[in-house]
């Protein structure tokens, strides 16, 4: 410690700093200020019992090169000439860190007008000049507690904005990140993205997930609407960049989504505006079709995101179909139905109509149960209880021989799916 501070100008807080691990609940400036304390009280006790071996010289350009005073005044009092010489720069922050730290935090709250959020994150961007420097340092005096420059003022800046903004300081999934540019000594917010977690329900028939086009000279949409664009007013109202639906699987454009709607993470883009109750959202949201509705459950996030896509093809669905025969049905038909499929294994190709736009894969799915009515003797309505990924207008039509078994394999007729629901989707 000695050598190094009697070797460079070093300012208080990085003097704290260079013994930066030691001691809990000490800032680094109250650490400088104890050490220079301490070395002032060191060489007042040798001067004063003679016998002690007195390094002065040492002591003499450590006070020079602190200008700190109390040193300064104990040399001066056994009559040492020093040389005191103004606007040195120290050699770890160039004496900028405590301007640095209010221009940062000045900056930030002034930025931080453009956003409601209630944590944040700090971060620092710089060429890595300053950090080589403190490293060779680091390295050739072998400081062990040292703390990096660029730590403290992340974490000073944290406090001071949390002390003034009332904003929490958030680790994990802070609501903006602020980003200090160490070399520009400029100030950028980051919002995260936002999520909400819902179901959606789709009580219309030709509505897509997500717009749908085709191309031949030009785009066309194939369906009017979709439920992701139902979600675009939400741009404006969180001040965000994009939106985006992430579901749990999806239903075919001419399915409905009743029952319990379908489980939906709603992204929005670095979002500004994050303090906005979601009963408004959700009203906002339900004016937009009269066909799509939403239920908003909870803010959530990237994780929550992840679990839906993971758990969506393993969840049960209950769906409600109705299917049309050429040739009437009788009671005893559809009741072999029902006691065909308790709990059977589907195995099932990609369906012809899909195959174009996804892989071409073959699927095992399982079908729990199924519960027919007659409505008429060409028309049955039916509730098929199964896995989740099943094509289900092919369980009925067996799509050729690609699905098997299916109904109209087990009863040899020629099936169609006319109508198709989603009931229930865990
Ligand atoms: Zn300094």
């Amino acid at each position: 410690m000695i050598p190094l501070l009697s070797e460079h100008f070093i300012c208080i807080r990085c003097i704290g700093r260079l013994l930066a691990g030691l001691g809990t609940g000490l800032d680094n400036r109250i650490r400088g200020e104890a050490i220079l304390t301490l070395l002032t009280m060191n060489i007042d006790y040798s001067l004063k019992s003679e016998t002690e071996k007195v390094e002065i010289q040492s002591y003499k350009k450590i006070a020079e090169n602190t200008l700190y005073k109390p040193l300064l005044e104990t040399l001066k009092k056994y009559g040492h000439e020093l040389t005191v010489e103004e606007n040195k720069k120290c050699v770890f922050c160039g004496s900028n860190l405590d301007r640095l730290i209010d221009h940062f935090v000045k900056e930030s709250l002034e930025r931080l007008k453009e956003v409601s959020a209630n944590t944040f994150l700090v971060a620092i961007k710089h060429s890595g000049k300053i950090i080589a420097r403190e490293e060779e340092i680091v390295r050739r005096y072998k400081l062990k507690y040292y703390e990096l420059m660029e730590r403290e003022l992340k974490r000073e800046v944290g406090k001071k904005i949390s002390e003034l903004t009332g904003l929490q300081p958030d680790f994990q999934k802070p609501d903006v990140i602020i980003l200090l540019d160490l070399d520009a000594e400029t100030v950028n917010i980051k919002p995260m993205n936002l999520y909400i977690l819902g179901r959606y329900f789709k009580v219309g028939r030709n509505i897509s997930q997500i717009k749908w086009m085709y191309k031949n000279d030009h785009y066309h949409r194939r369906v009017s609407f979709s439920i992701e664009e139902a979600l675009i007013p939400l741009i404006k109202m969180f001040k965000g960049s994009k939106v985006k639906l992430h579901a749990a699987g999806r239903e075919d454009v001419d399915v409905r989504m009743l029952g319990t709607g379908r489980p939906v993470v709603i992204e929005v883009k670095e979002a500004l505006n994050r303090n906005i109750n979601l009963e408004d959202v959700e009203r906002v949201l339900n004016a937009q079709h009269p066909y799509i509705k939403f239920k908003l459950i909870e803010y959530s996030d990237k994780k929550t995101l992840r679990k839906l896509k993971i758990e969506s093809p393993m969840k049960s669905k209950i769906y409600r179909a109705l299917i049309y025969s050429p040739s009437k049905l009788s009671a005893e038909e559809v009741r072999s139905i029902e006691e065909y499929f308790r709990n059977v294994t589907v195995v099932q190709r990609t369906p012809k109509r899909v195959r174009r736009r996804r892989a071409d894969i073959v699927r095992r799915k399982i079908v729990h149960e199924v519960k027919m009515r007659i409505v008429d003797h060409n028309l049955v309505e039916s509730v098929i209880y199964c896995q989740g990924g099943l094509y289900v207008k092919e369980l009925i039509s067996g799509d050729g021989g690609d699905t098997s078994p299916s109904f109209s394999e087990i009863l040899g007729k020629d099936l169609e799916c006319i109508e198709l629901d989603v009931l229930l989707v865990s």
